[in-house]
């Protein structure tokens, strides 16, 4: 499309879902092109950009798993993120030379199952294979929409995405970026990989509260600069999963996945394969989800918790309720009672009914709480099954999968090992069963060698030495090399202070 058509259809009367722009809110009728809506990240009502169309066909699966691992994310973005010029330069930028391998994530076995590993990007974290691309479609949009503002992104983390999206952004022209972390609710590792950021473009703050105060307060943010500036010049954004740039480049490693499974011969085009996800926000399990309605031949979702099992008492009786304590876990990156990605699967289940959608947000917002209609929870469970897993579950799991097979998973991987073993014994139709694995054990060392059955010593890096030494594994050398620099950030503020701290930033980043 050229910028000409472009502009144009910007002008055109809103109509939901028009090719010209695909996206409309989960909340309301207000659509946007797939440029603005990585731009804008929440939709200006407070809603997520959803393509109501997704899974309408027309998409030449069995062609694209065929491709190598790049030209299946081109393919796949491209018909999910329509409107961009050049996805095939898009793909190359933020991904060559920067995994591991061009595998991108390599798919192991493990006893009788697979584990995808999806932590070989730069800082070592499963967010890394949405985080580098985004920078690169934000750039493009930027170009494409001829934004002339800075577009400065505001991050909540619950430890993994504000690192990777520091490294994402970090000096990115007309870009900036200020990350909130929960104080003392991050991993050691996980505070020094933010706290060492370098960049002239960064801000990195903790705040005492939890992840969902983080993510509750930047949300709220963003809805009051929906509509202008925040300060002259500068634009909003968002890196989480809530913004549908993020969400789209997940999609491309459930094709990964089951491309490595034909060719092994352990399946054939068209057999249905298991998908277990440890699961926090419902981002990753959504663009499982997102895959199959493009036609992959997806089995079950399986969503896997930890004790904060707000998803798997909603997932299996349809209300979904927030008033609940609240669990520090050790695995942290999953410790969230507000799961933003949800209200997209709400969407579709409703039958695309935004009224719908936007009633239960607001009684999650006020009243802590909702219950969707006995037809959405039947639409949801056609797809979704839900387990959950303690702390002592968590640590025995490890345990156990080193023990018996010799691999040695972090704690979230842990949680969807467990959830994997009963879902098996429950309901599986004994198609393949494959397990995302979220992080590097490494990231976790004090936990792992606990559940080891060894005593920690010392600070992370000597943890990580250690647990190098029981495993016989390498510490990712993004991990270990923090050991030693600079720690560059010291802000600590209160909840309640995030709006200010983001208006007394803004002008300096
Ligand atoms: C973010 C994260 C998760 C949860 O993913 P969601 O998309 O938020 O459900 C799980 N494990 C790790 C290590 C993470 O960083």
């Amino acid at each position: 499309m050229s910028l000409f058509d472009f502009v144009n259809a910007r002008k055109a009367p809103k109509a939901p879902s028009s090719p010209a722009a695909p996206f409309r809110s989960t909340r309301s009728n207000a659509s946007a092109t797939a440029p603005e809506a990585v731009l804008r990240g929440l939709a200006p009502d407070g809603g997520l950009y959803v393509d109501p169309e997704i899974g309408k066909g027309g998409f030449d699966v069995q062609g694209c798993l065929t491709l190598d691992p790049f030209g299946q994310a081109e393919r796949i973005l491209t018909r999910l993120l329509p409107g961009f010029d050049d996805m095939h330069a898009l793909v190359q930028r933020a991904y060559a030379g920067r995994f591991a391998s061009d595998a991108l994530t390599p798919l192991v076995p493990v006893g009788d199952d697979y584990v995808l590993e999806l932590f070989h990007g730069p800082t070592a974290a499963f967010k890394d294979v949405a985080l580098c691309m985004l920078p690169q479609l934000m750039t493009a949009a930027r170009s494409l929409t001829g934004m002339k503002e800075k577009t400065v992104i505001l991050t909540a983390t619950s430890g993994d995405t504000g690192k990777a999206a520091l490294e994402g952004f970090h000096d990115v022209p007309g870009t900036g970026i200020v990350v909130f972390f929960p104080h003392q609710g991050v991993s050691a590792v996980q505070e020094a990989q933010m706290l060492t950021q370098e960049g002239a473009n960064v801000a990195v703050c903790a705040v005492r509260g939890n992840f969902d105060d983080c993510q509750s307060a930047v949300k709220q943010v963003f809805s009051r600069y929906a509509n202008r500036a925040p300060v002259p010049g500068v634009r909003l954004s968002s890196a989480n999963s809530i913004n549908i740039g993020r969400l789209a480049p997940q999609v491309v490693y459930y094709f990964l996945a089951y491309a490595s499974l034909m060719k092994q011969g352990r399946i054939r085009f068209g057999e249905a394969v298991d998908y277990v996800v440890p699961t926090g926000n419902f981002g990753d399990i959504l663009a499982g989800w997102y895959a199959k309605q493009l036609g992959l031949p997806v089995g079950r979702l399986v969503c896997a918790s930890n004790a904060n099992r707000v998803l798997t008492d909603f997932l299996t009786t349809g209300v979904y309720d927030r008033r609940r304590e609240f669990f520090k876990t050790n695995s942290p990156s999953m410790d969230i009672l507000v799961s933003s990605n949800l209200e997209r699967l709400l969407f579709y289940a409703s039958g695309g009914d935004a009224d719908c959608v936007r009633n239960d947000m607001l009684r999650l917002q006020n009243s802590g709480y909702y219950k969707i209609s006995a037809s959405a929870l039947d639409f949801i469970r056609k797809d979704f099954s839900a387990y959950s897993c303690d702390e002592p579950g968590t640590l025995g799991e490890i345990r156990r999968c080193f023990q018996e097979t010799g691999y040695l998973p972090d704690t979230h991987t842990a949680v969807a090992l467990h959830a994997a073993q009963e879902y098996k014994q429950k309901e599986s139709s004994g198609a393949p069963v494959v397990v995302l694995s979220t992080a590097s054990p490494f990231k976790f060392p004090a936990a792992v060698l606990q559940a080891l059955g060894e005593e920690p010593e010392g600070d992370a890096f000597r943890q990580m030495a250690q647990l190098s030494a029981v495993s016989g594994l390498e510490a990712p050398a993004s991990l270990a090399g923090l050991q030693g620099k600079a720690y560059l950030h010291q802000d600590v503020i209160e909840k309640s202070d995030i709006a200010d701290y983001v208006l007394e930033k803004l002008p300096r980043l």
